[in-house]
């Protein structure tokens, strides 16, 4: 699948700094991974902490999936609202899904700490209504939020125009929110799992999966085999290939980042913004003081189309950020586009797939995948000990519809 094109920024910026083998023999292990994306690297670490040995396999070269693509915001907002989000799935199932986003940025920023290099930075979010119209729903959303305990505020006109300089008709200011580069910190993971005694090749595409009595066997395009008690696929966009086609509607999107700033920092906070309408805009700087903007989504996946269109959603992008913040100067250095997937409700699909044994999914869709993928690292190493995960019925493949 092509995933994306252009000039990710992560990927001009961090290089390639570490090289991972190919699989060049036959192996047994506890666990596979298919996926080393940030996907696979957070199961693998989840693995290591919990003693587990495990092996990942990818494809590409390490990080070149969605994850180099990533513009990396951690933010325990799903892309349904959480009103919108009880309705489609119950208040109780909704309200736990936001918390354990939130939660599960306290648990990444763990993570960074233990690991050498692990970029990551406690930022606040505003989450801004574009319209007038729109106001009736996002003060309900504040409420919901605020109801069930979420550390949010409600920002009128005066005060996002006084703070941050933003014309708006209102917004959620929230302070649970950060920022990484979940390119570099893949990179990171690995490094650290593979001192935990984790194995990982890339440029190893595993070409066949077959499901025996007790575990799987796995063969690579080599013709190599990997034979393992339990496989964890986690492989972003292209798990389309193992499941039935719906779950997931692809579309394209694009951003851009800006050249650098001498210093910061350029706006409030510097704190993570983003907006009522479909499809959203949003926008962050980085350590260096440039501004990512990233949004104008097309519904469709033709990656051929999705290309064609960067140059003309790169300039819309840019005229968008100059739009909310007309003083500050955004001169466009590096532009590129993606495959996204969102889901129908909003979440991803983690755990078990009965057509699938000893075999467990560790997916991440949505415009904050990240969160979801250190959820679904969490519950699939339980269920790989053979814990039931209080959590786990969420996300399951029992919801999916058809
Ligand atoms: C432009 C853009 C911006 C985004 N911004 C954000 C954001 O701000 N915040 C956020 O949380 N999320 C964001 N996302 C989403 C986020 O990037 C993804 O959720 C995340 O990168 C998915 O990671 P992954 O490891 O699941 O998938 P991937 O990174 O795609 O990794 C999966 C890997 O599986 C490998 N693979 C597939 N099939 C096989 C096979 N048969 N054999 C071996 N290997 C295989 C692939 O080579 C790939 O490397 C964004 C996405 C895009 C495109």
């Amino acid at each position: 699948m092509d995933l994306h094109s252009g000039y990710p920024y992560s990927l001009v910026r961090h290089g390639l700094p570490f090289n991972y083998p190919k699989l060049e023999g036959d192996l047994r292990t506890p666990v596979a991974v298919i996926g080393g994306g940030i996907s696979g690297a957070l199961m693998a670490h989840a693995l290591v902490r919990a003693g587990i040995a495990c092996v990942v396999l990818d494809a590409r070269t390490v990080g070149l999936g969605s994850t180099g693509a990533s513009t990396s915001l951690l933010q325990y907002e799903i892309d349904v609202p959480l009103t919108e989000l009880k309705e489609k799935v119950g208040a109780a199932h909704a309200q736990r899904a936001y918390e354990l986003c939130a939660r599960s940025i306290d648990k990444l920023e763990k993570i960074c700490k233990r690991v050498d290099d692990a970029p990551f930075e406690r930022k606040h979010s505003l989450y801004l209504a574009s319209f007038k119209k729109d106001l009736p729903k996002l003060e309900a959303e504040y409420k919901a939020r605020k109801e069930m305990g979420l550390d949010v505020m409600f920002w009128d006109p005066a005060k996002l125009k006084d703070l941050v300089g933003l014309d708006s008709p209102g917004a959620i200011y929230s302070r649970t929110a950060a920022q990484t580069d979940a390119y570099r910190l893949t990179h990171a993971l690995h490094q650290y799992n593979l001192k935990k005694g984790a194995q990982v090749y890339d440029r190893t595409l595993v070409q066949d999966i077959s499901f025996l009595k007790k575990g799987v066997k796995l063969t690579t395009a080599q013709g190599y085999t990997v034979q393992a008690d339990h496989l964890v696929i986690a492989t972003g966009y292209e798990t389309l290939q193992y499941l039935p086609a719906k779950i997931v509607d692809l579309h394209a999107t694009y951003a851009v980042a800006s050249e650098h700033h001498e210093k910061g920092p350029l706006w409030y906070e510097d704190c993570l913004i983003w907006e009522t309408k479909d499809p959203y805009l949003y926008m962050r700087t980085t350590p260096e003081h440039r501004v990512i903007v990233g949004g104008r989504d097309e519904k469709f996946y033709n990656p051929i189309k999705r290309d064609k269109l960067l140059p003309s959603k790169a300039k819309q992008l840019q005229q968008d950020f100059s739009k909310h913040f007309p003083h500050i100067p955004f001169a466009p250095e590096f532009t590129w586009t993606g495959t996204f997937g969102t889901t129908q409700d909003g979440l991803p699909y983690i755990g078990p797939y009965a057509k699938m044994p000893n075999t467990f999914f560790a997916l991440g869709f949505g415009g904050n995948g990240i969160t979801f993928s250190q959820i679904a690292a969490e519950i699939v190493c339980d269920q790989i000990r053979g814990k039931q995960h209080p959590d786990a019925d969420i996300f399951s493949f029992n919801r999916y519809k058809g």
